[in-house]
């Protein structure tokens, strides 16, 4: 699927880590010093490059950590990419409507990865793990944001979902536009 700005929308099922990109999305937390689910698979894979590089914006740019919404690049260490631009989703939340942060997060993703003048982008789908967020909400907030954002010099946007509930939810979203 195309995007109004020629921008090519793939799907793809399996480990994000293993994906070759200009740019590697992480779904983070605040602190950026790891943790479970893509986040510690990319540090897992990535090595303690990505680590240091996340200390460093601890120390410098981020002591009280990245902000809901916010996303920021490092090097991708060992991964087969340029940058990992890390973004920290919104926890999931049944009485208070916190989309609009999960909108941010792709739409800031793509904002930095543009900045970087990166081509490729892979995206996990942010929130939908241990920050609980329902799967179809989540794809639909994911494809609608990449589909109004996404323009040159990003040629392509790539989701990759870990499992088959993942995919049939996003492929869905793309089929209606978000
Ligand atoms: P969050 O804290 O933002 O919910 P998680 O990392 O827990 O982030 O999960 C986000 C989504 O990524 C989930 O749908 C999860 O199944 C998926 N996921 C977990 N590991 C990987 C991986 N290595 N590659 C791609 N997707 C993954």
């Amino acid at each position: 699927m195309r995007t109004p700005e020629g921008v090519t929308v793939t799907l793809v099922r399996g480990d994000i880590t293993r994906q070759s990109a200009d740019v590697i999305v992480n779904a983070a937390n605040s602190s950026l010093l790891g943790g479970g689910g893509v986040d510690g698979a990319i540090h897992r894979r990535g090595g303690p490059e990505i680590l240091a590089a996340c200390r460093e914006l601890r120390a410098s740019r981020y002591g009280k950590g990245l902000r809901t919404g916010r996303a920021v690049a490092t090097t991708a260490g060992a991964l087969d990419a340029q940058w990992v631009v890390h973004t920290v989703g919104p926890v999931w939340s049944s009485s208070e409507d916190r989309s609009a942060l999960l909108a941010s997060c792709y739409r800031e993703s793509l904002r930095v990865a543009a900045e970087l003048g990166a081509r490729t982008v892979a995206f996990p789908a942010i929130s939908t793990g241990i920050y609980g967020w329902p799967m179809d909400d989540g794809a639909r907030i994911a494809v609608r944001t990449v589909l109004e954002v996404a323009a040159p010099p990003v040629t392509e946007v790539r989701f990759v979902l870990f499992d088959a509930h993942a995919y049939a939810e996003f492929e869905e979203a793309l089929e209606t536009g978000g």
